[in-house]
């Protein structure tokens, strides 16, 4: 996973030797327009997952998934045991709260490591 730059995807030897050449000296200059990223990203106004938007199908308890999951796979990778995909919707959802120490560390990783906050452990 990483971004690309749009219109310098397709540069090969001494073009892009050039280009690379005139970025480092400031000729060219790169604007935000130039970058893509794998993912639709958003940027929110409150970063925190919050309940009142957590999807249907978490099971009741702390950890859930909101709206603003954007499916990069992070948290089934981190506690595949607690975290599950919606192929139809194509997000994710708690679909089993963790009943041991170490899936609960697991969860509580997976949520901190979610690129748009979009766990919460708030949740009832
Ligand atoms: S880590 Fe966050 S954004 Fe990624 S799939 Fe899980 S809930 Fe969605």
């Amino acid at each position: 996973m990483g971004f690309s730059l749009r219109g310098f995807n397709d540069l090969r030897g001494q073009r892009l030797v050039r280009v690379a050449r005139r970025l480092i000296s400031g000729q060219i200059e790169l604007r935000p327009e130039h970058f893509s990223l794998p993912f639709p990203f958003t940027l929110r106004k409150n970063t925190m997952a919050d309940v009142a938007n957590k999807y249907a199908e978490n099971v009741a308890g702390k950890f859930y998934v909101d709206d603003q999951c954007i499916d990069c796979d992070l948290c089934r990778e981190t506690a595949p045991a607690n975290f599950k995909r919606n192929d139809d919707g194509g997000h994710s959802y708690v679909y089993k709260q963790p009943e041991t120490p170490e899936e609960e560390a697991l969860c509580k990783e997976a949520m901190e490591g979610c690129p748009v906050e979009a766990i919460g452990s708030d949740g009832a």
